[in-house]
């Protein structure tokens, strides 16, 4: 199948001093898609999606959103950081701020929105992940899938063309974890394009269009869910699904 490319990575290296951290990766993200991301820890998910985003920058090779080169600073790359939102493990919303003004404040800043209608698209965006009755609460006063929640609006509020999550469930209590990931499918149904580096693998299996799977700074399978989960080539693969599942 042909699909548009909204993320392009070609070549790409990345050290850490003399840490090779990523090695030659290469990986086409098509509109629309969901590509989830695994591997045992320190295979550089982390770094891939922080390079994309260019929260960090590379030694090598060729990073492009939809065709274009990822601008190196100012204006353009606030932009660029609109447009593919980031959603972490640890939530970072702002802990002063409340949640109404965690997602809208972006929306002023960096799109430009007057506050009347920033606070009235949170509202909408707020409903959409199920936490409108939380809107003038601060952070700590959420449970964490209320956060990651409150997280993914955020990053929505900027009309972003892709999303990036870091394990976004990894540091929630277990009967949070559906709550979020639920959000997440709804997401991918209606089309939004999405990295995922998660270690929960149900939804690999169901919302996943490709499953990459890096070992050691390497992409080392890109693979449909199906032929992933029931035939891993790699022996690495193997051994990591051995351990997880
Ligand atoms: P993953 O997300 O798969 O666990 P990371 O991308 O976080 O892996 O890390 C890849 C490698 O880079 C690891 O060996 C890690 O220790 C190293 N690393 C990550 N961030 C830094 C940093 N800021 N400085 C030095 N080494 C780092
Ligand atoms: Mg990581």
């Amino acid at each position: 199948m042909a699909v548009d490319p909204l993320i392009e990575l070609r070549d790409v290296n990345k050290y850490y001093g003399e840490l090779h951290v990523l090695r030659d990766v290469g990986l086409t993200v098509g509109k629309g898609e969901v590509v989830v991301v695994i591997g045992p820890s320190g295979s550089g998910k982390s770094t891939l999606c922080r390079a994309i985003n260019r929260l960090e920058t590379i030694q090598s090779g060729t990073i492009l959103l939809d065709g274009r080169p990822l601008p190196a600073e100012g204006k353009a790359l606030a932009r660029l950081r609109a447009e593919v939102g980031m959603v972490f493990q640890s939530f970072n919303l702002f802990a002063h701020k409340t949640v109404l003004q965690n997602v809208s404040l972006g929306q002023v800043k960096v799109r430009g929105r007057g506050k009347a209608e920033a606070d009235r698209r949170s509202r909408e965006l707020l409903e959409r992940v199920g936490v409108a009755d939380q809107a003038d609460k601060f952070p700590a006063q959420l449970s964490g899938g209320q956060q990651q929640r409150v997280a993914i609006a955020r990053a929505l509020a900027m009309d972003p063309k892709a999303l990036l999550f870091d394990e976004p469930t990894s540091a929630l209590d277990p009967e949070m974890i559906n709550e979020v990931l639920e959000v997440m499918r709804q997401l991918a149904r209606e089309g939004m394009t999405m990295v995922v580096v998660t270690h929960e693998m149900g939804f690999a299996r169901s919302a996943a269009n490709r499953v990459v799977f890096m070992a050691d700074g390497r992409i080392v399978e890109d693979r449909s869910p199906q032929e992933f989960f029931s035939d891993p080539r790699s022996e690495r693969a193997r051994d990591f699904l051995s351990k997880i599942l």
